[in-house]
């Protein structure tokens, strides 16, 4: 069956293509083979321990980084190809929008953050940019893994004004307001729809939240109720498993008819039109978007301030810190090839491009590297 893309989908043809030319793919398409680049990549690999809310050494089950970023492309897919947009640009954007994101969730971001505020700062989804452009070593004629505009402006969902002007072409959309394809508006709802749901499972899973608690969550009660009523008998793990896959579907189809609608009200012709739209064009209802934001303040409240949480988050903070602080410094303490990059940064660029060189390898670690790292370095009785 051949695929048929709508007029205001992204295209190989009209692709704004890659910072360093390249021979179009012999058997793929251009978005297929940014995706084959991500998978293939270290920081892709990484994904698989780094937390998403619970260390990678809290349990098996949980989601990491990995399997969060794939039921992403999961979702992504499936809305891009009911609303005839690009599938392969939709995975590629899926994969790689975590790939910044520092070993322990937030609380590692918001770390490396605070101990960069005089060096520019650390944004993840400036680091997923950054991961991909210039981070990536794998090929000989340009840093990075040269990716198409279209991915790398669906990678950075947001941008201080001050970022934007260094980002050049894919900053431009945060200067003038213009807007991104819509396989990147998706996505970014279809990461929301999958972290919302797999913390319900997780946070359940773990025993830090509870059925009873969720009851007075709109989203979660509705599909509860029908489960039980159906399937009283249910044990409560399936009966979990019932209601999270409900609550995915419930909000995959509002995203999808309520896009749809938009669409067919705005007529876009084309990417470029989707771009001037001067709006978001991939949008839920609103009440749909009502019921997300009370899920989410309800999992902000219950489960990522739950003190087991908290402890963690702590605990977190304080290897980032610590390992950004031995590391300023005595770069001494880098590994070699990280040592030269400093000392080369910091000629280039001052204390800054130091400061840069080091947030860059914290933020490569995974969880358990950087617990190790900490040990070795900063514990006497270690092997270093
Ligand atoms: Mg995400």
């Amino acid at each position: 069956m051949t695929k048929v893309l709508a007029d205001y989908a992204a295209s190989d043809a009209t692709s704004l293509g890659r910072q360093f030319p390249e021979k179009a793919p012999e058997h793929r398409t251009e978005f297929q083979r940014d995706r084959d680049r991500i998978i293939h990549s270290a920081a892709f690999r990484r994904l698989e321990y780094k937390t998403q809310v619970f260390v990678n050494h809290e349990g098996d089950l949980y989601r990491t980084r990995l399997t969060h970023s794939v039921e992403v492309a999961q979702i992504a897919r499936t809305i891009a190809r009911a609303l005839s947009l690009n599938e392969d640009l939709t995975e590629a954007i899926a994969l790689a929008h975590d790939l910044g994101h520092t070993p322990f969730g937030h609380a590692g971001q918001d770390a490396l953050n605070e101990k960069m505020r005089e060096y520019g700062g650390f944004e993840h989804n400036l680091q997923s940019l950054r991961v991909v452009d210039e981070l990536e070593e794998r090929y000989a004629e340009f840093q990075g893994i040269n990716l198409t505009f279209e991915s790398r402006e669906g990678i950075i969902k947001h941008c201080s004004i001050p970022n934007a002007h260094n980002l050049g072409e894919v900053g431009q959309r945060f200067i003038n307001g213009t807007h991104p394809s819509l396989e990147a508006q998706l996505t970014n709802l279809a990461d929301a729809i999958a972290y919302n749901s797999h913390d319900v499972d997780d946070g359940l899973r773990s025993g830090l939240i509870t059925l009873q608690q969720l009851e007075e969550v709109t989203l979660f009660a509705e599909p509860y109720n029908e489960v039980i009523r159906l399937y009283p008998e249910l044990n409560e793990r399936r009966t979990t498993y019932e209601v999270v896959r409900r609550i995915i579907n419930m909000q995959v189809s509002d995203l999808i008819e309520t896009t749809k609608q938009i669409l067919k009200q705005k007529q876009p012709d084309s990417i470029n039109a989707v771009r001037q739209a001067g709006e978001s064009l991939v949008l839920f209802s609103n009440n749909m978007h009502k019921n997300n934001l009370e899920l989410k303040r309800f999992l902000h409240k219950n489960l990522y301030r739950h003190y087991r949480v908290h402890r963690m988050s702590s605990k977190a903070i304080t290897i980032i810190h610590e390992l950004f602080d031995t590391f300023m410094s005595d770069t001494r303490l880098l590994p070699p090839d990280t040592a030269q990059k400093a000392k080369l940064l910091d000629t280039e660029l001052g204390i800054s491009g130091k400061a840069r060189a080091i947030a860059d390898y914290i933020a490569g670690m995974t969880d358990r590297y950087a617990i190790r790292e900490y040990q070795r370095l900063l514990d006497p009785l270690e092997p270093t």
